[in-house]
């Protein structure tokens, strides 16, 4: 196989702070790896702009101006770090042999596209980048992220644990991932279904060069409601059971209060009653917000809206 041209696709939401110096270090990585005969001069750059309110756009035409090997996308709105890595896969995949995403950070250490770039040329179409470690994240984000991996493998989840974001896909895993329509995009529990051939490089997790996480807690949770409800119906499942068992607990519940009445004890009942009525009806309150997620999501579905729209294209 000839040097394959490779695609680098960033999300990048206001990372004005960061892109310049990411920018920077990518291309001298691929020139690198162009001496080494690893990948093709050609190879380039993708920043996939997700509607930023800062000079991420203008710093991306900048760039391009220097290097035309920094190339870029700016998304009309902001759609979510999902939207921008499809916005940028769907861009480069007609473009190049095969596209690696990586966070605009560079907290995934970037030097793995080597090991990434060769496993392809033996014929892999997915690459996974596996962190080994988390040291460098704090202690909230690490037992966040861990806890987030381990609920939706117990929710019947197939994903590659430690696995986010970082991953070449060759062009035919591209081609695949376009017949994917959904809107409730979760890329790491569409590439298991992918299938194809696949390996997996660790490497240890560094800390954000410059600026600040894209990712509060509000996306993070957004994230893995997204991921688990758009791959696995086990919550209604998981519902159902939790009713069925409240079911046998309530015949039994029935029959002492019948043997209770009969034998005309006089039971005042004030806490059994406050008891139950506020246990079920928390419990049905969030059957019923888990059924409504679900109906949120067909809604969405249904409506098979673009799940972005490119304002501008800098090639
Ligand atoms: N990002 C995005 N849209 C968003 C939020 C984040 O494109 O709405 C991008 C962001 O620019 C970065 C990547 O997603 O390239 C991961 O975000 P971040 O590094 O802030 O997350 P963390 O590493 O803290 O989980
Ligand atoms: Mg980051």
């Amino acid at each position: 196989m000839d040097a394959p041209r490779i695609a680098i696709v960033l999300p990048c939401y206001n990372e004005q702070e960061v892109l310049p110096s990411t920018a920077r270090t990518l291309l001298s990585l691929l020139d690198r790896f162009a001496a080494e005969g690893l990948v093709a001069a050609d190879s380039y750059i993708m920043c996939s702009n997700d509607g930023s309110r800062d000079a991420t756009r203008r710093i991306i035409a900048e760039l391009h101006a220097a290097d035309p090997r920094v190339k870029g996308i700016t998304l009309a709105h902001n759609r979510g770090q999902q939207a921008a890595l499809l916005a940028g896969l769907m861009t480069v995949r007609e473009r190049c042999d095969a596209a690696i995403t990586i966070d605009a950070d560079l907290q995934d250490n970037p030097e793995m596209m080597a090991d990434m770039v060769r496993l392809f040329r033996e014929g892999k179409d997915i690459v996974y980048g596996v962190r080994s470690s988390r040291d460098s994240d704090s202690w909230f984000k690490r037992v966040s992220a861990q806890s987030f991996y381990k609920f939706q493998s117990a929710m019947g989840l197939q994903t590659v644990y430690n696995h986010a974001d970082y991953r070449l896909m060759s062009r035919r895993a591209l081609d695949i991932l376009s017949q994917y329509g959904e809107s409730n995009l979760y890329l790491r529990g569409i590439m298991p279904d992918i299938g194809l051939q696949t390996a997996v490089v660790e490497y240890a997790r560094t800390e954000r060069t410059a600026g600040e996480s894209k990712y509060p807690l509000s996306k993070m949770l957004a994230l893995s409601i997204d991921g688990i409800t758009s791959f696995t119906a086990k919550p209604m499942r998981i519902i159902f059971l939790t009713g069925l068992g409240l079911m046998l607990v309530d015949i039994v519940v029935a029959l002492w209060v019948l043997y209770v009445h009969m034998a005309h004890h006089t039971v005042t009942g004030w806490s059994s009653l406050m008891l139950s009525v506020w246990f079920l009806g928390s419990l049905i309150l969030m059957a019923i917000g888990i059924v409504g997620e679900y109906i949120g999501k067909i809604f969405v579905e249904v409506k098979a809206r673009p799940r972005y729209n490119i304002e501008e294209e800098v090639f």
